[in-house]
């Protein structure tokens, strides 16, 4: 069986714990909803930090500390930071790199999102690329829009990233791009014309999380992605327990079609990724 890459993505900007008490807010709670996923199969943890308050963070002291216990807990699992989010200082976004994940997640351009702008204006997205690059952090980029798979193309082209970038199409955000099949098969055709070395996953956002894990997967995709902070339950009148339990459904979907949820080293090796320390 092929394995594919399950990420987790356990907290976000947005879910609050009064929306869903099982997202993990403080480092030890994310460390132990990592360790939890960790174990139902996920082999890539995306982390975004909150502040007490449970305000999106930039402080690289809370990426550390989650950073540290994922390496204790989860041995080999691919560490990746996000620098998007809302409610983040632009300058900022980029401020935890210096801890070198393994990678971190890059948007290529603007888009609209539910209730700002999600600026990545050129001059930002290089100067994310740039120093992704410098810390030999392996970028996912986040495709909202079709255009992002050129921006992408163009870090390519400026000596940014190498030509077999993971790329992640993220389906179903309010005002940005709807989650329909028919669009996941066009930006699959694109990134396979400007990009035919790119490993590639996608993201589906609240009742599209399972949806888009299906077209994905029936497209041979590399990966897939899940967890709280795309969406938070499991059915419409039940909320997700934990990040571990969608963890387990993404990886019936994969029993489904014949694929097993990647290892750590496995996933490791189809991402370009050196062997975990
Ligand atoms: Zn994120």
């Amino acid at each position: 069986m092929t394995p594919a890459v399950i990420a987790v993505a356990i907290t976000g900007s947005v879910p609050r714990k009064k929306d869903n008490p099982a997202v993990p807010v403080t480092p030890a709670e994310q460390v132990e909803s990592t360790h939890q996923a960790y174990e139902a199969g996920a082999s890539l943890v995306h982390i975004h930090v909150r502040n007490p308050d449970e305000s999106p963070s930039s402080d690289p002291a809370l990426f550390a500390r989650v950073q540290e216990g994922v390496l204790k807990h989860c041995p080999g699992m691919i560490v990746q930071f996000s620098t998007g989010g809302r409610g983040r200082d632009p300058a900022s976004r980029g401020n935890a790199l210096v801890l070198r994940p393994d990678m971190a997640s890059l948007s290529t351009g603007s888009v609209n999102f539910p209730a700002i702008v999600y600026e990545n204006g050129a001059a930002l997205v290089t100067d994310l690329a740039t120093r992704m690059a410098a810390h030999g952090v392996r970028p996912e980029i986040e495709i909202f829009d079709l255009s992002h798979i050129h921006g992408a193309r163009r870090l390519v082209e400026a000596g940014l990233m190498d030509e077999r970038p993971h790329v992640q199409f993220v389906m179903g955000v309010r005002n940005a791009m709807p989650a329909e099949e028919h669009l996941l098969a066009i930006l699959l055709g694109e990134l396979r014309r400007v990009l035919p070395k790119a490993t590639w996953t996608a993201a589906g956002i609240g009742a599209n999380q399972m949806r888009v894990i299906e077209w994905a997967l029936r497209r041979g995709a590399d990966g897939v992605r899940t967890g709280l902070e795309d969406n938070i339950r499991v059915s419409r009148d039940r909320l997700a327990s934990s990040n571990a339990e969608l963890v387990r459904l993404a990886t019936a979907a994969l029993d489904r079609h014949g694929r097993r949820a990647a290892t750590p080293m496995e996933a490791r090796r189809m991402l370009g990724l050196a062997a975990a320390d």
